[in-house]
């Protein structure tokens, strides 16, 4: 077995409890293959932990156990297990949900979504990568799922040196799924559609969104329409607003699956789109803000604030006294903090007071490891104007 030894300074970071460890910090590598399971080691030759290794990432070393034992195939299937049992107690009321959020879940770098009877699998690591064949073997024991596919079309992985590459694992395509989310119905494509075919993080946010909105409601970056048709329920009129015809198409097919006919669903550009209601004299009771993330890298976050800090301002304007904004950022690089300050600059060069109803994250079938500070991504807020 491949031996890793840690500098000093790499053993006081590991101490810590973050579950990477960095190429800089290692001390030697000896006999280490390719996404192997390897031993980490103080300098001296004292056992830490056993993890993934890398060959070519930054990230040398990803934690999988502290202990010494096998890390065989009943080793992951207790893994994959803990994971299900976890959802199974904290994860109500829908048939999509992530399954394993990597090391969340004590399994580096794989994710696996369930839509309904089928499952997605991402893996983000030359380990992870390489387990592929057992992971679907221990997949299929488990929970039996009528397909498993391989949605590996993420550039992140080129940091590992692994391609980009789309595979059904078993079972046949299955084309548009139907699943739902609390009493919302809705399809989800997961060969084509964004991530693994649909936004599980905001679910819990979708829902209790959907409880604070009243009246005349705007749900802007729509994709498959899904905070929009929650708001549906109690809103009086919801606007839907996409640049993708495809998203918006997908949207409207939704809206029709709940027989809900209080949705519009409009192609705009939401930067213009908001500048254009502001002319207008329109007015929101509700505003939905879920953009892409804006700071891909460190490097973007200044540039990235700016849209932030542009958007949010636009929709406070836009609102009512009395008007709900749910504003939600999924980047990492921009800390809750800074997001935050983004949003009280926000609110005050719209001149407004707003008070925060409630501060959210991802959903609980996104679990945050508290040593991992990566885990925790997606930050949701919950406002109302004065
Ligand atoms: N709220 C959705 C997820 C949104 S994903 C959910 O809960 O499932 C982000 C969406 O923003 C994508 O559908 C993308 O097409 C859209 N988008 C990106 N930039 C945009 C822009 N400038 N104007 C309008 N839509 C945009």
């Amino acid at each position: 077995m491949g031996r890793l030894a840690l500098t000093p300074k790499g053993f006081a970071w590991f101490q810590k409890g973050h579950p990477w460890v960095f190429r800089d910090d290692l001390e030697k590598i000896h006999d280490a293959a390719s996404g192997a399971i390897v031993t980490l080691e103080k300098k001296n030759g004292e056992f830490l932990a056993q993890g993934f290794y890398s060959d070519r990432s930054k990230i040398v070393f990803r934690l999988v156990s502290r202990e010494r034992g096998a890390v065989d195939r009943e080793f992951w299937k207790g893994r994959l297990q803990r994971a299900s049992q976890f959802r199974q107690a904290f994860v109500r009321n829908t048939t999509a949900y992530r399954l394993v959020y990597g090391e969340s879940d004590g399994i580096p770098s794989l994710i696996v979504d369930r839509y309904g009877d089928h499952l997605v699998m991402q893996t983000l690591s030359q380990g992870a990568d390489q387990l592929t064949p057992l992971f679907a073997e221990v997949l299929f024991e488990l929970f039996q799922p009528v397909s498993l596919i391989l949605r590996n079309d993420l550039s992140i992985r080129a940091l590992e040196g692994l391609s980009q590459e789309k595979r059904i694992l078993l079972g046949s395509l299955p084309g548009p799924v139907e699943v739902c989310e609390d009493d919302i119905r809705y399809a989800v494509d997961p060969w084509v559609g964004h991530k693994t075919g649909s936004y599980l993080d905001q679910r819990e946010n979708r829902i209790r969104a959907g409880s604070h909105f009243r009246g005349r409601v705007l749900d802007a970056f729509c994709y498959q329409g899904l905070f929009g048709l929650h708001a549906a329920r109690s809103a009086e009129r919801v606007t839907c607003v996409d640049s993708s015809q495809e998203a918006l198409d997908q949207a409207a097919e939704n809206a029709r699956l709940n027989a809900l006919e209080n949705l519009e669903f409009r192609r705009e550009n939401i930067f213009d789109f908001l500048k254009e209601e502001m002319e207008r004299k329109s007015r929101y009771d509700g505003i939905n803000l879920d953009p892409p993330a804006f700071a891909k890298s460190r490097g973007d976050v200044a540039a990235a604030s700016r849209g932030y800090k542009e958007l949010n301002l636009r929709a406070i304007r836009l609102l009512k006294p009395g008007g709900i904004l749910v504003t939600s950022s999924c980047s990492y690089n921009l800390s809750e903090s800074k997001f935050l300050e983004i949003l009280k600059d926000s609110a005050r060069d719209a001149k407004a007071e707003m008070r925060i109803l409630e501060k959210r994250g991802q959903g609980a079938d996104h679990p945050v490891l508290l040593t991992f500070p990566e885990s925790f991504y997606l930050k949701c807020f919950c406002l109302e104007k004065r």
